[in-house]
């Protein structure tokens, strides 16, 4: 790793040797005396090779062996005092600091400054500017006095500045590599601590409630660390804003948020669209982009409301291989750069940024899986709570939408002999589904086709053909404006094979736009419907069951329990309303009889047609007629006073006997024709009584007092009061 073999570096020692300096100052001196002067003696070209050639062997061997004398910082090479002490030879050679070789004084060494710092080339370059200067000073050499100042100043400038703008930019790496390794080691520890965590999170037999508590904290966790990011992008680059954009949740859609930010952010803006101006950019070019001097209304600044007085901005996608996990955006004030070392420091905290965000998205995903599966078996639980159709059917629908993505929702059921479907309970239709049931045939559209064929139905491509389908029956017309659906048959348990009973109904589930329905959606919605079609096939047991128990199974009327509940509400609400109640008690003529003569058959037939004829009266109201017991019956009416129901009486009563009865004989005679009448007795609530068992006791006493006076009538209990005088009270 690149900052260990920083930390590890060891401290700068100048160990050249000794020799080689002293024959280098021995070159330096015979400059100094004129001696590479061509025009001081003779054979010069022998003499300046002379002279030249241990430098240049010094500077040629550090060339061919650059990892021992050249690594930069290590030591102190030999070649940068070489290299200055070969330039004085060289421009002395070459007629003087203003002569064609005195540019290579300053080549040498700022080379030499730039590789080692000002502080190790400054003597060398003032050995060479006295080598040089020396011998004009002391006209032993060519050259003038003007060109010798700039020359000298131009050495010790070359030698100062490359060497001082290195030192500051070392030191600044320095403080960056110290930030870096802390936050690798942050990031080391967070690493360490997500994948431990999450691993046992998902081993753990944890209950919902811990398992979000332990993942909400790691989530707050990683959101400080990315914002810890963002301050060090200020603090440590002095840039004017650090803003780091990820996607919401854990899909990258069309738009970022704004998760962290740091410096100025009084004009961020809190999302951007992810092929917005710089954004797109750096999402195209894979890499970081860089705007210098944006206009106040720049567009490619989708950042910022208004980019006033900012030098550049620089944008880093966040890219983990083809992954992306956002944008993050560095704004520079106008003096200062973003290339070479912020950049690069900007990379790193990039990466760094971007695995927090790619953990962030991790557990975002998790978090999510477990909010779906709690709602999808709170679903289920909730689906099979209820015991009634109507609600259990209510529930699917609402719950289908608490897991499943969807925009419309209806469930059909069929009816008991499976030859209709009816929808019992939608959600989201503008305008509702029929309510009437339609046929389960071929033409009735997608809900009858799913239950006739037993199949699902998935076909995303019905929508983009011209003809809409049909959903609810022909009658209910073609779908329009959906775009994608799905219909589920609902299945009674262990119903899903080709032998058993035809299905229960069909759910259908429907998108006003994309995307279609997934094959998770798909197995969910069969999982609820597993549950859906159990609950309904009890729910069907037990209305059935309860139908039984308060239905006489001769008559198909409610029987004496039902009477007597629904006696109860009536009168309970009658109290509270004030209104009248009328009960009406009946009782054959001369029942024993007919079973005697006919037989007990005919004797349940005139029961049955007495019970037709009651229902047909008072079919669709609020009324109540119930089989008392025998060849008793009551009609209860609600809002009707003695009156009322005395002529109510009177023609169920002419009803009744207008039913004939034909009677065929076994051994082959005429048949038998006879009719029956019936006697009643009427009581009201609360003129003649104030509770139910008073009530029906006085509607007894007007019966019996019918029976009394001659059968086939009809005795109001007040007439009975009246005949027994002013006595208040009846008894017969
Ligand atoms: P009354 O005019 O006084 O009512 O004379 P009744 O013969 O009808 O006398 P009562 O009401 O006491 O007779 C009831 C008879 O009805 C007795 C019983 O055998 C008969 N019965 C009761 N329930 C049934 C039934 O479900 N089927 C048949 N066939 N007969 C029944
Ligand atoms: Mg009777
Ligand atoms: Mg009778």
């Amino acid at each position: 790793m690149r900052q260990e073999s920083l930390r590890r570096r060891a401290p700068m020692r100048n160990d050249a040797p000794i020799v080689e300096l002293l024959l280098l100052l021995l070159v330096a001196g015979g400059v100094a005396m004129g001696a590479a002067d061509p025009d001081r003696a003779q054979l010069p070209l022998p003499r300046v090779i002379g002279l030249a050639l241990l430098p240049a062997l010094i500077v040629a061997r550090s060339y061919a062996n650059p990892s021992q004398a050249a690594r930069r910082g290590h030591r102190a090479p030999m070649w940068v005092p070489a290299l200055a002490v070969l330039a004085a030879v060289l421009v002395q050679a070459g007629g003087g600091p203003a002569g064609p070789l005195g540019v290579v004084a300053f080549l040498g060494i700022g080379a030499g400054s730039l590789n080692v710092g000002a502080k190790r080339v400054l003597p060398w370059a003032v050995v060479t500017v006295l080598a040089v200067a020396v011998p004009v000073v002391m006209g032993n050499a060519v050259g003038s006095l003007g060109s010798l100042i700039p020359w000298g100043f131009g050495v010790l400038l070359s030698a100062a500045i490359p060497g001082t703008a290195l030192v500051s930019e070392r030191h600044a790496h320095r403080r960056t590599q110290a930030r870096l390794r802390t936050l690798e080691d942050e990031a080391g520890g967070l690493r360490h601590e997500s994948s431990q965590v999450l691993p046992t999170l998902r081993d753990r037999n944890l209950d919902d409630e811990t398992r979000e508590r332990d993942l909400r904290s790691i989530a707050r966790q990683l959101q400080q660390d990315i914002e810890r990011a963002a301050s060090m992008l200020v603090t440590t680059l002095g840039a004017t804003t650090a803003s780091i954009y990820r996607p919401d949740g854990d899909e990258f859609g069309d738009r970022l948020v704004l998760v962290a930010a740091a410096g100025d952010t009084r004009s961020l803006v809190d999302d951007v669209g992810t092929r917005d101006g710089l954004f797109g950019a750096a999402f195209k070019a894979m890499g970081p982009v860089c705007l210098k001097s944006p206009q106040p209304d720049d567009r490619r600044v989708v950042h910022r409301s208004t980019c006033q007085n900012l030098g550049s901005v620089l944008a880093l996608p966040l890219l983990e291989g083809e992954r992306r996990y956002g944008v993050m955006v560095l704004d520079a004030p106008v003096d200062m750069d973003l290339d070479g070392q912020p950049r690069e420091f900007a990379g790193h905290l990039a990466d760094f940024v971007t695995r927090l965000i790619a953990r962030a998205v991790d557990l975002s995903a998790i978090r999510e899986g477990m909010r779906e599966n709690h709602a999808f078996y709170e679903a289920c639980r909730a689906v099979s709570r209820h015991v009634r159709i109507d609600a259990i059917a209510q529930e699917v629908v609402h719950s289908a939408g608490r897991f499943v993505d969807l925009d419309r929702c209806a469930l059909a059921l069929a009816d008991d002999l499976g030859a209709t479907l009816r929808v019992v309970a939608h959600d989201g239709f503008g305008a509702p589904p029929p309510h009437a049931p339609f046929p389960i045939r071929a033409e009735e559209g997608l809900l009858a086709q799913a239950v006739r064929h037993r199949t699902a139905i998935d076909r995303p491509d019905l929508f983009s053909t011209a003809r809409a389908p049909v959903l609810f029956g022909k009658a209910g017309g073609p779908a329009r404006d959906l775009a994608s659906l799905l219909v589920l048959p609902v299945y009674a348990p262990g119903g899903d094979h080709e032998d058993a009973p035809p299905p229960l109904g069909a759910l259908l589930v429907a998108r006003e736009s994309a995307p279609d329905f997934s094959a998770e959606d798909n197995e969910r919605l069969e999982v609820l419907l597993h549950q859906a079609g159990a609950s309904i096939s009890n729910g069907r047991l037990f209305a059935e069951h309860e139908s039984r128990s308060i239905t006489d199974g001769m008559t198909g009327l409610p029987n004496h329990r039902r009477f007597q509940e629904v006696m109860d509400e009536k009168l309970a609400r009658c109290s509270r309303t004030g209104s009248k109640l009328s009960l009406l008690l009946m009782d054959i003529d001369k029942f024993k009889s007919v079973n005697d003569t006919y037989g007990h058959p005919m004797g349940d037939e005139v029961i049955r047609r007495l019970a037709r004829v009651l229902a047909e009266a008072v079919r669709g109201g609020q009324d109540l007629a119930a089989r008392y017991g025998g060849e008793e019956f009551v009609v209860v009416l609600e809002d009707a006073d003695a009156g009322d129901a005395l002529v109510l009486a009177d023609r169920l009563r002419e009803s009744f006997k207008d039913e004939q009865f034909v009677h065929m004989e076994t051994d082959g005679a005429r048949p038998l024709t006879f009719r029956c009448s019936m006697s009643v007795g009427i009581a009201c609530y609360p003129d003649d009584a104030s509770a139910k068992a008073e009530l029906v006791d006085k509607a007894d006493q007007a019966l019996y007092l019918s029976k009394q006076r001659g059968r086939d009538r009809a005795t109001c209990w007040e007439t009975l009061r009246q005949a027994n005088g002013s006595r208040g009270e009846a008894r017969v």
